[in-house]
């Protein structure tokens, strides 16, 4: 990724697996989104006025389109990615397939008015009304550039909101894309816009928006949310982690060692709910950690033309590279030592290390490494475990194994994390009736569920009053009388003893 030179800007995408450039995309500068802003804020208008069905025809399309192009989508990830294919397919196309379906399915039940009946004014009927919040910003990373794009987009335009991405400046293809499918299925003009660009490009979006979703890193995060409190827009911020990995020493290892090897490497760790650190009870350490090296010698990096042939890809970009190669020459100067890998091999690839006699003094286990390594540290005991993995700002998710799953289910409530697995690892995110997302530094807000349409909304509360009465009791002209009988009524209401003595008697 680059500027070219010429009339227009454009960003230059490459191929992080082969190097090739593959693509120069028109930039849309800082000045040029309010333009983008007004378009959207014209189709608001429409969009917001259909029903929650007719919009959901549009999400079924859209699958549809997904199925029939799968190749072309895989085709167009992998390339600005670098990542598997098998990697493409499963933990982005398959999710979003799904994610669809579900919102389509799933939302008018999610959005439909809801009646409540006040315990106390009962002379009011009280309806809450979920109203979309207009033009929504989505700013979205390059590590899921499909998942985590759609993951907002179509819960944002099922609220009823008009929505502008701004995709990560090395993934733009894959943004163009998801906006190439809604206007392929008919999508009405300018519900849904791509621009493209750098930071300064997603900071006026976040300028001129009603609401921001952004997916990325803390860093980031803070400059977006600062920036929407100059106009107090609602923002939603799924950001980094440093997922921690506790082994007791009674878990299924075989199983443990499989999880750790998947969940740290895979998009060669380059995701926010990968295993970044690992916490082994002493009495199984050392089969723990023999079983994990075994596993990594086993894996195929690469890049590949067909399904299967490689299980690791490269890193996606040489700033990620260089970070994962600080955080292990900062370790290896404090006096880890590398089990297996620990070096940049040709262009993006970094070979799957392990590292052990690691500690909390390190880069590797307090900052995000987003790479292809796996620090693992021995622990005497389950509360040095839960201590050292609640030792972190982060807090995205978290995984124990242990057989004992009832413990796993208490230990899990200690756990500082957005989202635990017991005796599994990063799955949760594909349970779309659960809210996903970060305690502490790692986010705010929530995706999937109900949590994930309604963010899209401002509940409005409308409140009918059901009998016309001239004038309410608590209305002008003050007495001393209505001022009298209202005390009473709170003695009486509200008074510990009084309510039962009053009903017994009745
Ligand atoms: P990033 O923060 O560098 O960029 C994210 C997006 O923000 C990009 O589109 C970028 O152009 C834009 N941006 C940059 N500066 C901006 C500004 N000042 N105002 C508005 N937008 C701006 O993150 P990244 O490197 O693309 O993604 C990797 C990070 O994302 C990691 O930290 C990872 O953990 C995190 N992430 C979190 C989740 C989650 O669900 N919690 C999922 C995936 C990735």
């Amino acid at each position: 990724m680059g500027i070219s030179t010429g009339a227009q800007r454009c960003l230059e995408v490459f191929n992080p697996a082969t190097g090739e450039k593959i693509a120069d995309v028109p930039i849309t500068p800082p000045e040029k989104v309010g333009e983008a802003i007004s378009r959207a804020r014209h189709a608001f208008q429409i969009w917001r006025q259909l029903s929650v069905a007719h919009r959901a025809r549009y999400l079924y399309a859209a699958r549809d389109w997904i199925i029939d192009h799968q190749d072309e989508i895989i085709e167009t990830i992998c390339s600005e990615t670098g990542k598997p294919r098998t990697e493409a397919l499963v933990a982005e196309v398959f999710y979003c397939c799904d994610l669809l379906g579900y919102y389509a399915k799933n939302s008018e039940r999610y959005l439909k008015d809801e009646i409540r009946s006040p315990h106390l004014l009962k002379t009011k009927r009280v309806f809450v009304v979920y109203q979309p919040l207009g033009v929504v910003g989505v700013i979205s990373p390059w590590n899921f550039p499909f998942t985590l794009t759609m993951g907002d987009v179509v819960p944002a335009l099922m609220a009823g909101n008009t929505v502008i991405l701004k995709p990560s400046e090395y993934t733009p293809l894959t943004g163009l894309l998801v906006e190439r499918i809604f206007r392929e299925v008919g999508l009405p003009e300018n519900v849904l816009q791509t621009i493209c660009g750098y930071g300064d490009t997603g900071a006026a979006l976040v300028d001129h928006c009603d609401g921001v979703a952004f997916t990325g890193s803390v860093a980031t995060g803070k400059k977006v949310a600062e920036r929407a409190a100059q106009r107090l827009i609602p923002v939603l911020l799924e950001l980094g982690g440093k997922d921690p990995m506790i082994v007791l020493k009674d878990a299924d290892l075989e199983r443990a060692a499989n999880a750790c090897v998947w969940g740290a490497l895979s998009n060669a760790g380059q995701m926010c709910m990968s295993v970044e650190r690992v916490y082994v009870e002493a009495p199984v350490y050392d089969e723990f950690v023999q079983k994990v090296v075994e596993k990594v010698k086993a894996l195929r990096q690469g890049s590949e033309k067909r399904f299967g042939e490689v299980d690791v890809g490269p890193l996606t970009m040489l700033k990620q590279l260089e970070t994962v190669e600080r955080h292990v020459r900062d370790a290896v100067e404090k006096g880890a030592k590398i089990l297996i890998g620990g070096k940049r091999k040709d262009r993006l690839f970094f070979e799957p290390t392990v590292l052990v006699n690691v500690d909390h003094s390190m880069q590797i286990m307090r900052e995000e490494t987003f790479g292809p390594v796996i620090p693992i540290m021995k622990v005497n005991s389950v509360e040095e475990a839960l201590q050292l993995a609640n030792d972190s700002i982060y807090g995205l998710a978290a995984s124990i194994f242990t057989k004992d799953k009832a413990l796993g289910l208490r230990l899990a409530r200690h756990l500082e994390a957005g989202n635990v697995c017991v005796n599994d690892c990063i799955t949760n995110f594909a349970i779309l009736e659960a809210p996903y997302g970060g305690a502490k530094q790692s986010g705010l807000g929530r995706r999937h569920g109900e949590w994930g349409l309604r963010q899209f909304t401002w509940p409005q509360t409308i409140v009918v009053d059901r009998f016309g009465l001239k004038r309410e009791l608590f209305w002008y002209p003050y007495s001393e009388r209505v001022a009298r009988w209202v005390a009473k009524a709170i003695r009486l209401l509200y008074r510990r003893g009084l309510r039962e003595k009053f009903s017994a008697r009745r």
